[in-house]
C-alpha cells in the first residue's frame, strides 16, 4: 500500500484546493452543475435528473456540463494555493493507469473524508490525478515526479526555506512519514522525517531519508546524525 502517499495527501487540504478552483471557475452553469453534484452547500447530491429537471435540460445533457465542469475545475487547481502539490500528491496516490487506480480514488476520497456524494468526488479526484504519462515508470519505484522535499516540508509547515547540503534534497519524490523524536545535529530542534524511494543501478528499491529541522530550516541525511540519533530512525 502506498502509506506515504497517503500520508501526503492527508496533510494537504484536498478539499479546500478543490473548492476554490470551483470559485474560480467562469462558468457559472458548470460550477453550479458540480456543486451540487458533490453537494457542497451540505445538502445531499443532486441526481442528473433533478438537475435536468431544473435547468430545463436532458439528462445527458446535465452529465456532459458535469464531465466540463471538472475539466474546467482542474485546469484551474494550479492557479489555486498549494494546487500544485494537492495535483502531484493525488497523482502520486492514484497512480494513474496503473491496476487498481479507479479503487485508490475510491480509498482517497474515504481515507481524507471529503463530505461530498463519495460518486461524484472518485470522478474529481481521478481527473485530478490525470491520465497516465506515456511509458514513465510508476510513480513509487523512480519518482522522478512528484513534490520536491520543499513542496511537502512547506504544504506540512508552511513558509519552511529547506537548505540542504545533499543533492539528493534537490530531486522530486518525496514524502513526508510520521514523526520521530530526533534532535537537529546543528541547533538540537526537533527534525521531521521525509523519506524518498529510488532504485539503485541493480533494480533494488531503497529510501533516501531527509531530516528537516523547523528550527533552523536545514535538512540532514541519517548520517549527519549523531550514532544515538541514528538508531531512533
Ligand atoms: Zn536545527
Amino acid at each position: 500500500m502506498p502509506m506515504d502517499e497517503l500520508a501526503v495527501l492527508r496533510v494537504l487540504d484536498v478539499r479546500g484546493t478543490v473548492e476554490a478552483a470551483i470559485d474560480a471557475m467562469a462558468d457559472d452553469r458548470r460550477a453550479e452543475v458540480l456543486r451540487t453534484r458533490l453537494g457542497l452547500d451540505g445538502s445531499p447530491s443532486a441526481t442528473l435528473d433533478d438537475i435536468g429537471k431544473r435547468l430545463g435540460v436532458t439528462r445527458e445533457r446535465v452529465r456532459q456540463l458535469e464531465q466540463k465542469a471538472i475539466a474546467e475545475m482542474v485546469r484551474l487547481v494550479p492557479s489555486v494555493p498549494g494546487g500544485t502539490v494537492v495535483n502531484a500528491a493525488v497523482r502520486a496516490f492514484v497512480r494513474p493507469g496503473e491496476d487498481g487506480a479507479d479503487a485508490r480514488a475510491v480509498d482517497a476520497v474515504r481515507a481524507l473524508r471529503l463530505p461530498w456524494s463519495p460518486a461524484v468526488a472518485a470522478k474529481v479526484v481521478i481527473a485530478l490525478a490525470g491520465r497516465k504519462r506515456s511509458s514513465r515508470p510508476a510513480a513509487r519505484t523512480t519518482p522522478d515526479e512528484g513534490p520536491s522535499l520543499y513542496d511537502v516540508v512547506t504544504a506540512q509547515f508552511g513558509g519552511v526555506v529547506v537548505t540542504g547540503q545533499h543533492k539528493r534534497f534537490e530531486r522530486t519524490g518525496w514524502f513526508a512519514v510520521d514523526p520521530v523524536v530526533v534532535g537537529c545535529p546543528e541547533c538540537g530542534g526537533s527534525v521531521h522525517p521525509f523519506r524518498r524511494p529510488y532504485l539503485d543501478s541493480n533494480g533494488k528499491a531503497f529510501r533516501h531519508w531527509a531530516l528537516v529541522c523547523l528550527a533552523c530550516r536545514k535538512a540532514w541525511a541519517p548520517s549527519d546524525l549523531s550514532p544515538e540519533n541514528r538508531r531512533l530512525l
